[in-house]
């Protein structure tokens, strides 16, 4: 007879979650911890969009939505983003979160045995979403500075290769990648005939750009791209699962078949409230953000090596020397401050995650508490 372990497929079992459950044990342990693990915004959702999402229940918007998503809201998206990024960037497809435009868009694009390349660091959810699409996930070093070395890149494709999967803001490291690098990444995308998946969720989140502040993204140079936006950090709307794709019609229309059988449609009253909050102005938000940016470099950066983000709202130092990342952050955990191991997100476990988006007082307290380990 099965046991009901025995029902578990092996596509479940190789995705393996242990690295950031073995943090969570721990964070379990603590009382009021300085917690620096969080990824998502430290501000509530804007009272406009709150208001907007209530009226629209009581409204009666509590059906399901069009696949696609509520045409004026990707009407307004569509008209944004392509007078931002300079052409039109076609269909755009409402998605349960920038995970379920992802999940959408491995499934859309990867055949068995088909290789994806990214940085590394990473995000998480890039090498376990091609692996469960049957993918194989190709991370290309980018210490110790996390810039986009297109030899290092051009090294790991392969025949096999498909995507490129592009993250800035990048999760965990806050690099942005420059107009010459995303220059560099798409004339590598070209040569080799790739797609380009460019992840922009941290889009509003630059600090050195100055006046311009316009994300470099590949999509401007190269029509096989395809842009994935989304409102849980724009916005801080993480619980409303509310992301976007564009920028490459096939690809988009692909994903909206596939989201039919599986998400069916993102949250009918959310998707009424994300058209509001588009009328917000969320750049306090961002300015909040970058003078946190410069609290966390100005005190880090003299006990640790540690690179300056430009954007999102993370920082990444090496742990000190001779330490590996997981018995620094034991160490910061013993002292009462929760950061990530830099192994969750790399193949390296010489660095560690710090979320910034916290505040003012729990920064510097952290901080001081971070340099006192060192
Ligand atoms: N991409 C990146 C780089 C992220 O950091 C996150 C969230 N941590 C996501 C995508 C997914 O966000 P969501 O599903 O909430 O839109």
């Amino acid at each position: 007879m099965r046991s009901a372990s025995d029902y578990i497929s092996a596509r479940a079992l190789g995705v393996d979650a242990s690295g950031i459950r073995k943090v969570f044990d721990l964070a379990a342990k603590m009382k009021d911890p300085i917690n620096f693990s969080i990824g998502l915004p430290d501000f509530d959702v804007p009272d406009l969009a709150k208001n907007a999402a209530i009226e629209s229940i009581r409204r009666g918007d509590n059906r399901y939505t069009p696949t696609q998503g509520i045409g004026p809201l990707r009407e307004r998206l569509r008209s944004e983003m392509s007078a931002e990024i300079g052409r039109d960037v076609g269909e755009v497809l409402i998605t349960s979160g920038v995970s379920g435009a992802l999940f959408l868009a491995i499934l859309a694009t990867i055949n068995p045995g088909d290789e994806a390349i990214f940085l590394d660091p990473y995000f998480v959810m890039y090498k376990h979403l091609l692996t469960l699409a049957g993918g194989t996930p190709v991370a290309v070093d980018s210490y110790p500075d996390f810039r986009f070395y297109a030899d290092r890149v051009e090294r790991a494709i392969t025949p096999k290769t498909k995507l490129l999967i592009l993250n800035s803001p990048a999760n965990p490291t806050g690099a942005v990648l420059s107009e010459t690098e995303v220059r560099s990444a798409v004339d590598v995308a070209k040569k080799h005939d790739l797609l380009v998946v460019s992840d922009e969720i941290y889009e509003p989140f630059l600090y050195d750009l100055g006046d311009a502040r316009k994300l470099p993204s590949p999509a401007a140079h190269y029509d096989k791209t395809l842009i994935l936006r989304g409102f849980s950090k724009s916005h801080a709307m993480t619980g409303w699962r509310l992301g976007y794709a564009a920028g490459c019609d096939p690809i988009v229309a692909q994903m909206a078949k596939l989201q039919q059988y599986t998400y069916v449609c993102a949250p009918s009253p959310f998707q009424h409230a994300a058209l509001a909050a588009l009328d917000v102005p969320m750049a306090d938000a961002a300015n909040a953000y970058r003078r946190k940016r410069d609290i966390v470099f100005d005190k880090l950066s003299k006990k640790f090596e540690v690179v300056k983000p430009q954007g999102a709202f993370y920082i990444f130092p090496a742990a000190p020397k001779g330490m590996t990342a997981t018995d620094f952050v034991a160490k910061a955990i013993e002292n009462n401050v929760l950061v990530i191991p830099g192994n969750v997100f790399s193949g390296r476990d010489t660095h560690f995650r710090i979320s910034y988006a916290v505040t003012d007082e729990k920064l510097v307290q952290g901080c001081d508490i971070l340099n006192s380990l060192v």
